[in-house]
C-alpha cells in the first residue's frame, strides 16, 4: 500500500544503481529502501514512517532521491 503522507521517487538512474541500493538500504533508519536484485526498490509499507533525516537524500547523487510530502502539497526533500 502507498504512503498517505510521504511518498519517495527514485529517477531512473539511480534505481539502476546497485551500490547505490546497498547504501540507500543501510542509511534510512526506518526500512523504507530494499536493494532488491541490485536495483533499488521503496517499500512502500514503510513509507509513512519516514522521519524526514534526509539522509536518503544527501546519498544519492543529486536528482536521484526525492521524499515527497504528500500532505504539505507536495513539498519535497530533494537536492
Ligand atoms: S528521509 Fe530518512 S527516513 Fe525518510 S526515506 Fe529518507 S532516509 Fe528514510
Amino acid at each position: 500500500m502507498p504512503g498517505i503522507f510521504i511518498d519517495v521517487e527514485v529517477s531512473d538512474a539511480a534505481r539502476e544503481d546497485s551500490e547505490l541500493a546497498h547504501k540507500l538500504e543501510e542509511v534510512c533508519p526506518v526500512d523504507i529502501f530494499a536493494a532488491a536484485g541490485g536495483t533499488v526498490e521503496v517499500v512502500e509499507e514503510n513509507l509513512d514512517e519516514c522521519i524526514l533525516c534526509e539522509m536518503c537524500v544527501r546519498a544519492a547523487p543529486p536528482g536521484g532521491v526525492r521524499v515527497v510530502k504528500l500532505y504539505e502539497d507536495g513539498a519535497a526533500l530533494e537536492r
